[in-house]
């Protein structure tokens, strides 16, 4: 690794070359950039630690950093330092026709503005606003793809120095490529809590959210339900339809557990036809609701995704359990929930059981 030299006085010793002594300076600042890129994957942190240095390095009291969404067109606030709580407000915004972004995303070349007032095309109503009056704006690209820009602003018009341009585009590439691996890191940390067929998270995950949530549950005295769903006749599934037919309703079934639940619930694949749900602060009653709501709406909807099973009927079984009411270890409302399971199975399958006294 690049390290500084730290004895430097503020005029070159050897040349007594002040411009040379800002080049040192400038390059002590880009290793310092540096270190941080390769020693973190905190995205946030990275561009936070991007944004002080370029800002340091053109004299600037304010800038930010927006990523990128090429698909939806449109800019995401993720770094700032020195703008209004009214500005920082604005997380996301689109890229007009005609204006300043487009041109950076089209010429993918850092642009300068010297003076707001005096720039026709400058329109921004926020950055007006705010009194931005001169701006340095730097893409991000990472190979070919620009992946967000960088905004260093003054609130007075100035003479922003060239010279400096050069760091500042080294600077961008270190925050392009910074943006690169965390978002390949997070997208890696994501690949190994998912399961590749339907989406949903895997059986690891549902090991680590369930010592997490059970210890949320008795540190709050919440309650805590869980459901097992099992696909009834499955194998069947499999052998008279093929195995890649089976997997459409795999993941049929995947999406409407999904769209059927709340944001702080859980789905997991817990194995090749087995689904579980964890629902957090949910009552026994309400969970056996939401099951059952499942089930109906998998025995109606799951063929209707899947045309080649057409004429079939898909429909599942489900065990509940619920913290405290069924048990308090992992292992105790685990092997429950598993016995009701079995228990739907060996009442004919397409139902769902739990400790609540049922008539069906
Ligand atoms: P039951 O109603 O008692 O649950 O019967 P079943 O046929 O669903 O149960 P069984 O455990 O006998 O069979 C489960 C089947 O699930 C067997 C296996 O081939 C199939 N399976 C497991 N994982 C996958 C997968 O990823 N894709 C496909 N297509 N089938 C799978
Ligand atoms: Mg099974
Ligand atoms: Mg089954």
């Amino acid at each position: 690794m690049l390290t500084a030299p730290k004895t430097l006085e503020s005029v070159c010793p050897s040349c007594g070359n002040d411009s040379l002594q800002k080049q040192i300076d400038a390059l002590r600042d880009l290793i310092e950039v540096a270190k941080t890129v390769v020693s973190t994957l905190d995205l946030d942190t990275l561009l936070q630690a991007i944004l002080v240095s370029a800002m340091h390095y053109s004299e600037t009291p304010a800038g930010s950093i927006a990523l990128y969404d090429a698909k939806q067109k449109e800019l995401s606030l993720h770094a700032h330092r020195g703008l209004s709580a009214e500005f920082i407000n604005v997380e996301r915004w689109n890229v007009t026709r005609g204006g300043l972004t487009e041109q950076i995303l089209n010429s993918g070349e850092i642009f300068i503005v010297e003076d707001t007032e005096a720039t026709s095309f400058f329109q921004n109503p926020i950055a007006i606003n705010e009194g931005i009056r001169a701006l340095i704006c730097v893409p991000l690209v990472f190979q070919d793809d620009i992946v967000g820009i960088l905004y260093l602003d003054d609130f007075n018009p100035r003479v922003f120095d060239r010279a400096k341009l050069e760091l500042l585009s080294i600077l961008a590439s270190f925050a392009a490529l910074a943006i690169h691996n965390a978002r390949l890191h997070n997208k890696t940390k994501l690949m190994a809590i998912t399961d590749y067929l339907t989406g949903l998270y895997n059986h690891r995950y549902f090991q680590q959210i369930l010592t997490q949530e059970l210890g949320r549950a008795r540190r709050y005295q919440k309650m805590l339900s869980l459901v097992i769903l099992d696909i009834d006749n499955f194998k069947s599934f499999n052998d008279r339809l093929g195995h890649a037919v089976g997997d459409k309703i795999l993941i049929a079934i995947g999406e409407i557990i999904n769209r059927s639940l709340r944001k702080v619930d859980y789905a997991f694949r817990y194995g090749g036809e087995e689904f579980v749900l964890l629902l957090p602060e949910t009552s026994l009653e309400n969970a056996v609701l939401t099951a059952d709501r499942l089930r109906e709406r998998i025995a109606e909807e799951a063929v209707k995704s899947v045309p080649e099973s057409s004429g079939s009927i898909i429909t599942v079984s489900a065990g509940v359990a619920c913290y405290p009411e069924n048990g308090t270890s992992r292992e105790d409302l685990f092997s429950l929930m598993d016995s009701y399971l079995y228990k739907a199975k060996s009442m004919g399958k397409n139902r769902v059981c739990h400790s609540i006294s049922q008539v069906s």
